[in-house]
């Protein structure tokens, strides 16, 4: 099994680079957001509860996600391996998603962390507000409530895993044929390593 992270903040394209990634390596994709907003499709008791954090850019309880990723896995056994996108967000996700890939046999191989300016991020997200349809994109004040609880809680996932020397960092401007192409070139060296 290959288990990757793709770690950026919100509009640092892991959305559309995951997509890509996911078919050309064969990955299941998992992605905390998406499955949040269907369950708020749904009208959840879940999606109802996470929706009022969603709404003011905050994130939700880590027990939801966990729980919700934890449900994932269980629900794909024949995975070749997960690319994790937009999770985890805080240290206590991360000590919890390594403790059920442990239970599984395996464990994330390379955390891939893309780098963007945050005046960029935030013309990026304003632009996808106007066609993604997410309430969370158009709010320039939520945009930037969202980037600063990336920067206050979400970062310090990137010093967990560099811990165990799985980060590496990825240049996210430019097209997405050039960042997708240093993407791919990070995971053919673990593979091969
Ligand atoms: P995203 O689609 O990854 O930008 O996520 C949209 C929103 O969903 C975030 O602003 C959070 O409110 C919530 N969310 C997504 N993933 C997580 C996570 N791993 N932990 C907590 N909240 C999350």
């Amino acid at each position: 099994m290959f288990n990757l992270i793709l770690f950026g903040p919100p509009g640092s394209g892991k959305g559309t680079q995951s997509e890509r990634l996911i078919a050309k390596y064969g990955l299941k994709h998992l992605s905390t957001g998406d499955l949040l907003r269907s369950e708020i499709a749904g009208a959840t008791p879940l999606g109802m509860a996470a929706k009022s954090f969603m709404d003011k850019g905050q994130l939700v309880p880590d027990e939801v996600v966990i729980e919700m990723i934890s449900s994932a896995l269980d629900n794909n056994p024949q995975a070749n391996g997960f690319l994790f996108d937009g999770f985890p967000r805080t240290t206590a996700q991360a000590e919890a998603l390594d403790k059920l890939l442990n239970q599984k046999g395996t464990e994330i191989a390379v955390v891939l962390a893309l780098q963007v300016s945050k005046d960029e991020l935030v013309k990026r997200l304003l632009n996808r507000g106007l066609t993604s349809g997410r309430s969370d994109d158009v709010n320039e004040d939520i945009i930037r409530a969202r980037i600063d609880e990336y920067e206050r809680k979400t970062a310090a996932v990137a010093d967990y895993y560099k811990k165990y020397d799985k980060v590496e960092l990825v240049k996210g401007e430019g097209s997405i044929d050039e960042i997708f192409d240093l993407l791919s070139k990070e995971i053919d060296e673990r593979i091969a390593a």
